[in-house]
């Protein structure tokens, strides 16, 4: 069934295939890379018979450990399944396979002045096919939504090599339950995807970008409410607490007061060139309310960059605070983002450990991290103390303990916290209807 190099046995070549950046890892019994779709319909027909555990892998980037073998099997390996088949600027849709490289198919739809929003930081090393296995969030989502607002079809191969064709490249289509969206975020538990529909938009002529310090969190976040009281709808408006300021102070010079910044926001607008102007001015009045210690303006990609690249080092600035962390994405609704932002801070001073704040506040999506280290046992103890807390502060607060990165078996142990007794027999009901042996991605997520 794979011939040559679409079948690995090596422990040494196989073991890059069973961990992800969840830094979970766990020996694959077996990797297999096929070429075709041929190929993975009559792996899943012997899989069934056999009653073999698969596990769908792409780029590995993934976050909660959905990718790793954890309870065995073999992984299935669709990098090599990755042309685009199609950009269509009459229909304002793409089919694809589920190897494309985000980043490279965006390039591509902008040659053709088409639009695919979805923007996960890691889109340069992610897949379209993971990003929708997952339902990858991104900064513009406060504007265009996440992924599963851009995906029309699905093609996917079921357990048994039945294929599934859901949706198609009709943008409105009410026929029937939603299978499609079903599929979104189903993290390999469901079906192996072999081709993807997606819906592309005119691409926005160009955009800006504004940076503005405040003395607390409350003139950040009240700065924020005045940008959707004054009617922008920003692409993206991303803040970083106290602590991730710190964090980035030390790795980088950065433009706000380092004693007194206790909250930094950046928020992007796009359109067309002619109107960008004007509405930069209407973020800097909206922002002023707010009294900012700092308010930097970039006009365009080039000036934008500078500012931009600052948010991109929250993430590894982190590592400045402590060798280890626990990276959490929780969200709650947006009018509660202060009272849950306050509540981490204070969660991890009870903890006596470093929690970093930052993320997508135009969704009240925030990423929490929680810093410690790993090797001292005291530590490891509070940071999962901590870790409980903010979920449990979330989910009183009405959010989810996932916004983006989903449950996968990182947060399989908390599922139970958020989803009722109902929900849960009714996804497990699903799960049986598209896998009744239960093969496909076994201990992930939500059952
Ligand atoms: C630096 C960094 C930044 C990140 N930023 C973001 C962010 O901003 N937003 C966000 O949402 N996530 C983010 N992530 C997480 C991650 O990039 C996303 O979850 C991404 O969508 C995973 O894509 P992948 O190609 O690496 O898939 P993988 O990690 O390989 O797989 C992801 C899931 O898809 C399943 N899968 C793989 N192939 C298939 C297939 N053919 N059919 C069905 N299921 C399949 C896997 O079983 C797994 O459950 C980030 C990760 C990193 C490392």
């Amino acid at each position: 069934m794979f011939p040559g190099e679409g079948l690995v046995l090596k422990p040494e070549e196989m073991a890059v295939y069973g961990a992800d950046s969840s830094r979970r890892s766990a020996m694959p019994w077996a990797v297999v890379r096929p070429r075709t779709e041929e190929q993975i319909v009559e792996l899943l027909k012997w899989a069934e018979a056999e009653k073999m555990p698969l596990v769908p892998r792409l780029r590995g980037t993934g976050m909660s450990g959905g990718a790793v073998p954890a309870f065995g099997g073999i992984v299935v390996s669709t990098l090599w399944l990755n042309r685009v088949i199609d950009i269509n600027a009459d229909d304002f849709c793409a089919e694809v396979e589920p190897g494309v490289i985000t980043s490279e198919f965006q390039a591509l739809t902008q040659k053709q002045k088409l639009f695919y929003p979805p923007d996960p930081a890691s889109l340069k090393i992610s897949t379209l096919g993971g990003n929708v296995s997952t339902c990858a969030g991104g900064m513009r989502a406060v504007k265009y939504g996440v992924t599963r607002d851009y995906v029309l079809g699905v093609r996917a191969v079921l357990p048994g090599g039945r294929i599934c064709d859901a949706g198609g490249r009709a943008h409105k289509n009410v026929v029937g339950l939603d299978l499609t969206r079903l599929f979104v975020g189903s993290c390999g538990t469901l079906g192996i995807f072999t081709k993807l529909i997606l819906k592309l938009l005119p691409l926005p002529e160009s955009s800006a970008t504004v940076l503005a310090a405040f003395p607390s969190l409350h003139n950040a976040l009240e700065g924020a409410r005045g940008v959707f009281r004054a009617g922008i709808l920003p692409t993206a408006m991303e803040f970083m607490d106290h602590t991730a300021c710190q964090g980035i102070g030390q790795i980088k010079d950065v433009p706000w007061p380092r004693e007194s910044t206790q909250a930094v926001l950046l928020l992007k607008v796009d359109g067309s060139a002619s109107a960008l102007a004007y509405e930069l001015d209407r973020l800097e009045r909206a922002l002023s309310q707010a009294n900012p210690s700092c308010l930097l303006k970039g006009l365009g990609p080039k000036e934008e960059e500078p500012l931009w690249e600052i948010r991109r080092l929250v993430s590894p600035a982190s590592f400045q605070l402590g060798p280890d962390k626990l990276g959490e994405d929780v969200a709650v609704p947006r009018g509660r983002t202060v009272e849950a932002v306050e509540g981490f801070q204070a969660i991890g001073k009870e903890n006596g450990v470093h929690v970093a704040c930052y993320g997508h506040l135009g969704d009240g999506n925030t990423h929490v991290n929680i810093i410690y280290d790993a090797k001292d046992e005291d530590q490891r103890a509070r940071a999962k103390a901590c870790k409980e807390a903010v979920f449990r502060l979330t989910l009183s607060l009405g959010g989810t303990i996932s916004g983006e990165h989903g449950t996968g078996i990182t947060k399989g142990p908390y599922v139970s916290w958020q989803l009722s007794e109902t929900e849960r027999e009714l996804m497990a009901g699903i799960k049986n209807v598209f896998d009744p042996s239960g093969i496909l991605n076994p201990g992930k997520g939500w059952v």
